[in-house]
């Protein structure tokens, strides 16, 4: 991997109060990582530079048919002051499927995991120190051939980002959920499956349209029979029915229409070990109104890399809005969301091998 460190990086004390500031997305790190494809000669050799703009033709063949993909995986600050990624595996080989998807290189797992290494091991000093903060590390790619001709790309650019994510859980606010009917996020045979702009895209104007019905996100309903839910915005559900030792764990089906989060993979596993029943079920509208109605349904939540856990609270759909809970996240939801950020930040013992020391 060529080097090439950033001459203006940010002295310790400037870089400190960037990351006490919390938030996300709103700094980036010194550095970041190219990789270039092009179809005679397959990758070339990653480069660490400078975090920076780049140059492209108007006529690149991204702007103009969207071919993209992105990945989105953690490094957690460990109680030895070191840092360890979760699951970058699952990344690698989700980023080659969705690469596979959308016509573009699939990317060596190792190729992909030794640019995510560097720029980690490079930018350390970026990694929050505080449980449930963490460094949200953006790897993307797009078509890069010049020509307004519609066809695979025979070139891509590789590119790998991170930026500081503050512990933005608030545990007083469920979201509350508008159900789209109107549109779609996903058919058989599209992208669903697939971490690529172009879903993100197109799911802007339900985004809005949730908003206009005082709701923070979208629920996406199957495109088909239009009645099974299947994710909410960015991120995958989960449905608790009954309470206590009781209580099974329940999530979507993973029918080609949504896509497979690690976090969810990873929340089947935990609850099993926390000694509860969990099942991928087909879920439709009328099942979560009438079993939050009988009280079946105690607790729902979102899940996903950036917000890990979050509650979900009031559900508004053309059938009426029902909610579930009280405003505050069920136990369950807090129990699984602690168990999962206790193995990120190596407080829990990582008994699948799900971390990966970087440092
Ligand atoms: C990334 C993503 C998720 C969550 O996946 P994780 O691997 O858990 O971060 C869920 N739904 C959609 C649409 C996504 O893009």
């Amino acid at each position: 991997m060529k080097i090439s460190l950033n001459p203006k990086a940010k002295d310790a004390a400037t870089r400190d109060a960037l990351v006490a500031e919390g938030g996300f997305g709103k700094y980036y790190t010194d550095h970041m990582v190219v990789c270039e494809w092009n179809e005679k000669e397959g990758w070339s050799e990653p480069e660490l530079k400078p975090y920076g703009p780049i140059s492209l033709d108007p006529a690149t063949a991204v702007f103009h048919y969207g071919q993209e993909i992105f990945e989105g995986m953690k490094a957690y600050r460990q109680p030895d002051g070191g840092i360890g990624l979760f699951r970058p595996e699952a990344n690698a080989r989700r980023f080659a499927k969705s690469a596979n998807r959308l016509a573009l290189p699939e990317m060596p797992e190792e190729l992909f995991i030794e640019t995510v290494e560097t720029l980690v091991k490079q930018d350390a000093g970026w990694v929050p120190n505080k449980v449930g903060e963490s460094l949200y590390i953006r790897p993307f790619m797009f078509a890069t051939e010049v020509g307004l001709g519609v066809r695979p790309s025979n070139k891509a650019l590789y590119m790998l980002i991170a930026t500081p994510a503050g512990a933005y859980f608030d545990p007083s606010k469920a979201v509350s959920v508008w159900i789209s009917t109107e549109y779609v996020r996903a058919a058989q045979g599209g992208t669903g499956e697939a971490k690529c702009g172009g879903n993100y895209a197109a799911s802007l104007v339900a985004q809005k349209a949730a908003a206009k019905e005082g709701c923070d996100q979208v629920v996406w309903i199957d495109a088909k029979e239009r009645k099974w839910i299947e994710e909410m915005g960015g991120m995958n559900l989960y449905f608790v029915k009954g309470s206590g030792t009781d209580a099974t764990v329940v999530t979507p089906k993973l029918t080609g229409t949504l896509l497979p989060g690690i976090t969810r993979d990873s929340i089947l596993t935990v609850a099993k070990d926390l000694g509860y029943k969990t099942d991928e079920v087909m879920l439709s509208i009328d099942d979560w109104r009438d079993g939050v109605a009988s009280g079946e349904i105690t607790e729902i939540f979102a899940c996903g890399t950036a917000a890990v856990v979050s509650p979900v609270g009031t559900a508004k759909s053309a059938m009426g809005t029902w909610v579930t809970g009280d405003g505050q996240p069920g136990k369950i939801t807090m129990q699984i969301r602690n168990h999962l950020l206790g193995i990120q930040h190596g407080s829990i013992s990582d008994s699948h091998s799900w971390m990966r020391k970087v440092l």
